[in-house]
């Protein structure tokens, strides 16, 4: 997969629409388009990074610019109390679908533990 084919990289160009909660040089946050909870937003860096496994010592600045994002957005959109999900599913058996790294905030119901 290059970045040209790449769903999200397109999203981040906006070659293809979504609608976009925050954007910076780095990141892109987009609502998702099938929600698996009433909060379903989706934390992208623009650079393309197919998953986690993909990560080297220079993303480590970056891991942290999205981990503050989930908590401002968390604040903004009213689930940092009584909380929230993040999630990064990696890899086939993880769960990943779109194979360019992004982070699920989730909020507004409950979510069991261990998850499914
Ligand atoms: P994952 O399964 O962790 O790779 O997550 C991919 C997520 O991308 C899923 O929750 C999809 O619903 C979401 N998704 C797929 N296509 C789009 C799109 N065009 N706009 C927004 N979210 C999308
Ligand atoms: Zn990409």
């Amino acid at each position: 997969m290059t970045a040209a084919d790449c769903l999200f990289c397109k999203i981040a160009s906006k070659t293809l629409p979504a609608k976009v909660v925050y954007e910076d040089d780095l990141l892109i946050a987009i609502e998702d388009i099938n929600p698996a909870a009433p909060v379903h937003i989706l934390i992208i860096p623009k650079e393309h990074i197919s998953s986690l496994n993909e990560l080297q010592v220079n993303h480590v600045a970056l891991l942290g610019q999205i981990q503050l994002l989930a908590a401002r957005l968390a604040s903004q959109l009213n689930i940092a109390e009584p909380g929230y999900r993040l999630v990064n599913n990696c890899g086939e058996m993880g769960g990943q679908t779109v194979m360019h790294l992004h982070y699920h905030l989730l909020g507004g119901r409950n979510f069991g533990w261990p998850p499914g």
